[in-house]
């Protein structure tokens, strides 16, 4: 399989929230401005920034997931895995955007609903799209199996948010299928799910299972990486094409006529990971627990970026990548590079009190292009 869109598996894209209500009492002035028509971002007076797609403040949740995520996640009914990723500090928007609390604090109006609810809605009335189709034109119906996983990484440590027994939820290990060249983790809970509302409902226990701790930056700052993980695996008739007889003996241009159907097992993986907050530990001013916390996410998030940045420099060939250096790239390997699409959204507050971190962000993913 190759990617048919082009030739980079990696696209970044950047999100301005809105200034929050804080912000805006405090009259704190817009320090980014986006370039009409272009993705390009400037920061400051002089400092711009291009990358695949720009999304300024008033960007709805809909136009966002059906500009970058909906293609994604057509893809995976191809077998394609695909990641996407919510890059930034802590309170510029990753937890919105990528919709991982959904219904946290009660029912989302739909406008609200982040990527992860909307993929779930995608992956359910495709299926219910490719039964009809099937039925209609007197084909086999496909067969579909779709489960999930939720865990997250906190301190090099992976916990199944799906587990109810605290004890074991602690003791996930990563381990590789190196014949099939597959990513799994040993003794994670997964969840099989028969509708959207069956993601969401997971979704929602898992949520309130993470571990969150209050820094001087923001009561609710999650501190962890949280990985949500969408399975499909699909049965279905595919027609295998077998070439006429060429008349004389050149076959190359000879066409051919679809005449049986073999059965075809096709799986894919999704990945939906809230990163935690990007920010520098002097600024949250954290210390002891906090503080260790701040250089095991730091370590993933500074992985994590060596290994999209070796994905997407070197055109085609990649000499080494280096997964190994984190858990979270660890994890995420099968998913990242290959024949896997990856989406890093980059989310920035417009605010100038947020100068520094959102130019750090934008640094960082401008490394990731
Ligand atoms: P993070 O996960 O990066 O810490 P959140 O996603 O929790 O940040 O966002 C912080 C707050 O800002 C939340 O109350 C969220 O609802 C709000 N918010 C973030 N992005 C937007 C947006 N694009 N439009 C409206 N509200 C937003
Ligand atoms: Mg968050």
């Amino acid at each position: 399989m190759v990617n048919d869109d082009d030739n980079t598996s990696v696209k970044v894209a950047l999100r301005i929230r809105p200034q929050n209500a804080r912000e805006k009492a405090q009259q704190c002035r817009i320090c980014t401005s986006v370039t009409p028509g272009e993705p390009q971002v400037t920061i400051g007076s002089d400092k711009s920034f291009t990358f695949d797609f720009v999304f300024d403040q008033p960007t709805a949740q809909n136009t966002i997931y059906e500009a970058i995520a909906e293609k994604l996640v057509e893809g995976t009914f191809d077998g394609y895995n695909a990641t996407v990723l919510a890059y930034g500090q802590t309170g510029s928007g990753k937890t919105y955007t990528m919709g991982t609390a959904y219904d946290a604090a009660g029912t989302l109006p739909e406008f609200d609903l982040g990527i992860i609810p909307r993929a779930a809605q995608h992956i359910f009335n495709g299926i219910m799209e490719r039964k009809l189709r099937a039925k209609e034109q007197g084909r086999v119906e496909p067969i579909f199996d779709i489960s999930v996983q939720f865990v997250e990484l906190y301190n090099e440590d992976i916990i199944d948010l799906l587990s109810e027994d605290r004890n074991t939820q602690a003791n996930i290990k990563i381990g590789e299928n190196v014949e099939k060249g597959e990513i799994y983790l040993k003794g994670v809970h997964s969840q099989t799910v028969k509708s959207p509302l069956d993601i969401l409902n997971v979704l929602k226990n898992g949520a309130l299972n993470r571990t969150t701790a209050a820094t001087n930056m923001n009561q609710q700052s999650s501190r962890s990486h949280a990985i949500f993980t969408i399975s499909m695996k699909q049965q279905r008739m595919a027609p295998i094409d077998i070439p006429t007889s060429a008349e004389n003996g050149v076959s190359e241009s000879a066409p051919t006529t679809p005449t049986e159907s073999e059965l075809e097992v096709l799986t894919a993986k999704f990945h939906f990971v809230d990163l935690a907050g990007s920010e520098r530990l002097k600024r949250t001013g954290a210390t002891g627990d906090r503080a260790k916390e701040g250089i095991s996410i730091n370590c993933g998030l500074l992985a994590l970026g060596n290994v999209i940045s070796a994905l997407g420099g070197a055109q085609g060939k990649v000499s080494h990548v280096p997964y190994r250096d984190s858990k979270l790239t660890r994890l995420l390997q099968d998913s990242l590079g290959g024949n896997s699409r990856t989406l890093m959204i980059a989310c920035a507050s417009p605010s100038d009190v947020d100068f520094v971190e959102t130019l750090n962000t934008l640094n960082y993913a401008n490394r990731a292009k």
